[in-house]
């Protein structure tokens, strides 16, 4: 239902739950949140925000983080199907949330189970994960990244139907907060040393005005120092920065 990312100098873990309680009035059953630490370290409840607030540890370092609030359209809602969903690896490398519908998640399940991936919830946005997990890492047990988030990113998207925002973390890409859309909102926040990403401009509107809406099969790298766009094949876009002058 709700999607938040933050990449930038702060804590990551406040300005993520402050950012989902902005979204709270569209209504979700469960909400969590991954904050890149050491390593990925997701932490996720049923129910209001404040029974995540109750899971996350007060001095959870990190500076790049994911967060959601979801509302539950395959599996029901639950800690375990709660978002993040994290990929195979011990210690897990890939962590994401999505708003929206992975239409051929099934197909796309039982391939990936075949290939020894073992899915712990019972969402259509796992497959994404592992899907990932798959394109960059090449099996379950793969070490070694043989591409980057970005380009895995782009090759697993030509794999799925449906509509999506994800924003995504990956535990060798430390700097990073990935970002792709189709079919679902998703807006970017430029702040200074600091930029947000969000469903809705209101989950960042205390922290800035200045923002990219990303537009269907658009792909974007965010850090706390720069913004790039990606066109479907992997291109470089320019993009309009516009301000929202109205209050919510
Ligand atoms: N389809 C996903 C799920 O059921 C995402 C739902 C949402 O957008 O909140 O987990």
């Amino acid at each position: 239902c709700g999607i938040v990312g933050y990449a930038g100098r702060n804590a990551a873990a406040p300005v993520i739950i402050e950012s989902l309680k902005k979204l709270e009035y569209r209504g979700y059953d469960s909400a969590g949140i991954t904050v890149l630490g050491n390593g990925i370290e997701t932490h996720k409840a049923v129910g209001k925000i404040i029974n995540l607030e109750s899971e996350v540890p007060k001095n959870l370092g990190g500076t790049i983080g994911v967060g959601h609030t979801r509302w539950a359209t395959h599996g029901r809602p639950s800690t375990v199907n709660a978002h993040p969903h994290n990929s195979a690896g011990n210690p897990e490398k890939i962590s994401l949330v999505h708003n929206g519908i992975i239409e051929n998640y099934m197909a796309l399940k039982e391939r990936l189970t075949e290939e020894g991936y073992v899915f712990k919830s019972e969402t259509d946005t796992e497959v994404v994960a592992h899907l990932l997990h798959k394109h960059i890492y090449g099996s379950p047990n793969g070490k070694e990244a043989r591409y980057g988030l970005i380009e895995g990113l782009r090759e697993a998207l030509k794999e799925i139907e449906g509509s999506y925002a994800l924003a995504i973390v990956s535990a060798d890409e430390q700097g990073k907060l990935v970002l792709a859309r189709k079919d679902s909102p998703l807006v970017i926040g430029l702040g200074k040393g600091e930029n947000f990403a969000a469903s809705d401009v209101t989950a960042f509107l205390n922290y800035t005005r200045d923002v990219i809406f990303v537009d269907d099969f658009e792909t974007a790298v965010l850090t706390p120092d720069s913004v790039e766009v990606f066109d479907r094949e992997g291109n470089p876009k320019e993009k309009k920065i516009e301000k929202i002058e109205w209050d919510f």
